[in-house]
C-alpha cells in the first residue's frame, strides 16, 4: 500500500488562457510524472526515491517553473531552489540560489547524503555541486521562450512576479497571459510508501525577475517543505513570502501532533482559515502516515496529480 501527490504549481490559472491544447500537454506531462513516481513505489522502492524521481522528472519538463522551465531573475540568469525531508529520521537537504544546475533535487539529496549540512547556497552549493560530480547545463538548456518573454514584461512593468506556464508549444500559447502579477509555478512530490515512510520534496526557479538572492519557501524546511513519519510530508506552492511567514509546511504537521487534527482538516485551516484573510495565495500536497491524501488550494487552480493508498488515480487543474 502506498500513496503519492505532486504538483506542478498553483496560482491564477485562467481557462481561458489555457488553450486545449496547452491543458492537454499539462495533463499528459503530470500522467506521466505520476507514472515515474508510481513505478518506483509500486516497485518497492522508498518514498524517498519515489519524490526524487517524480521531482526529477518535472525538474526536465519545459512546462513547470524548475529546473529546465525555470524562470528569469532580473540579471537574465536562473537561480533555482530546492529541497527534500526524509520522514522516518527527519533527515533533510536543500540548495538555495543555484545557478547552471540541471537538477537542483538531486544537489539537495548530495548536500543531505554527502554534507553534514541541510542547506548550501549560490556559489558554494555550485562549488560542493562540482565536487560531487552533479549534471551542470549552460544558458541555453535553461532559455525556455514564454520564461524569457515573461521576464521582459515583469521587468518593463518593474515588478517581481510568480509564473506558471511554458514557452515549450509557442503555437499554442495565448498571446497574452492574464493576470501576470499572480501567475505561480513550482513543483514537488511527496509520498508514503509500503512501509510506511514519508518524503517530501520540492524544486522551484522562483519568482520572475527577483533579485538581490531572493529565496522563497521552497528550500526552507518547514516552510515549503517538510516530512515526519508520524504526522504528513508536505511540499508547498504559491506565494513564497506568506508560506515562510506562516512555516505552512511545518504548522500543519503541528496541527495534526498538538491538536489531533486530521491531515484533511489540518490542511484545511492552514490553506483557507489562516493564509486566506492575510493574502496568503497558494496550495500545497500532504500526505500522512495512513497514506490519506490532501490537495488544498486558495488558488484559482493548481496543477496536481495523486494516487491514493486505495489505489485510485486522478490528475487535476482546477
Ligand atoms: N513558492 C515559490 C516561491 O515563492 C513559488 C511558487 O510556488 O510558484 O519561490
Amino acid at each position: 500500500m502506498f500513496s503519492l501527490a505532486l504538483h506542478g504549481g498553483a496560482g491564477t490559472i485562467a481557462r481561458t488562457a489555457l488553450t486545449p491544447q496547452l491543458e492537454a500537454a499539462y495533463r499528459a506531462a503530470l500522467t506521466d510524472a505520476l507514472a515515474v513516481g508510481t513505478a518506483v513505489l509500486g516497485g518497492g522502492g522508498a518514498a524517498l526515491d519515489a519524490v526524487m524521481a517524480t521531482v526529477s522528472h518535472l525538474e526536465d519538463c519545459p512546462l513547470f517553473n524548475a529546473g529546465r522551465g525555470a524562470v528569469f531573475t532580473h540579471d537574465g540568469t536562473h537561480e533555482l531552489d530546492a529541497a527534500l525531508m526524509t520522514g522516518a529520521d527527519r533527515r533533510a537537504g536543500a540548495v538555495a540560489g543555484v545557478t547552471g544546475v540541471r537538477n537542483p533535487i538531486q544537489l539537495a539529496r548530495l548536500v543531505m547524503e554527502r554534507s553534514e549540512h541541510v542547506l548550501l547556497a549560490g556559489v558554494g552549493a555550485e562549488a560542493f555541486a562540482r565536487a560531487q560530480g552533479a549534471a551542470f547545463a549552460g544558458p541555453d538548456y535553461f532559455h525556455v521562450a514564454l520564461r524569457h518573454q515573461q521576464w521582459l514584461e515583469a521587468k518593463a512593468a518593474g515588478r517581481v512576479q510568480l509564473d506558471h506556464g511554458s514557452g515549450s508549444l509557442p503555437a499554442s500559447l495565448p498571446a497574452s497571459l492574464p493576470d501576470p502579477a499572480r501567475k505561480m509555478g513550482t513543483v514537488g512530490a511527496v509520498a508514503r510508501d509500503q512501509y510506511g515512510h514519508l518524503a517530501a520534496a520540492t524544486s522551484t526557479g522562483g519568482m520572475t525577475n527577483k533579485r538581490w538572492g531572493r529565496v522563497g519557501d521552497t528550500p526552507l524546511i518547514g516552510a515549503g517543505t517538510w516530512a515526519d513519519d508520524a504526522t504528513c510530508a508536505v511540499s508547498c506552492t504559491g506565494h513564497g513570502e506568506f508560506f515562510i511567514r506562516y512555516a505552512v509546511a511545518y504548522d500543519i504537521a503541528c496541527l495534526m501532533e498538538y491538536r489531533g487534527l486530521s491531515l484533511a482538516e489540518a490542511c484545511r485551516v492552514v490553506v483557507h482559515d489562516k493564509l486566506v484573510p492575510v493574502g496568503g495565495e497558494g496550495g500545497l500536497i500532504a500526505v500522512d502516515a495512513l497514506g490519506n491524501v490532501a490537495l488544498p488550494f486558495n488558488s484559482e487552480g493548481m496543477y496536481r496529480a495523486w494516487r491514493t493508498a486505495a489505489g485510485e488515480e486522478g490528475v487535476a487543474i482546477y
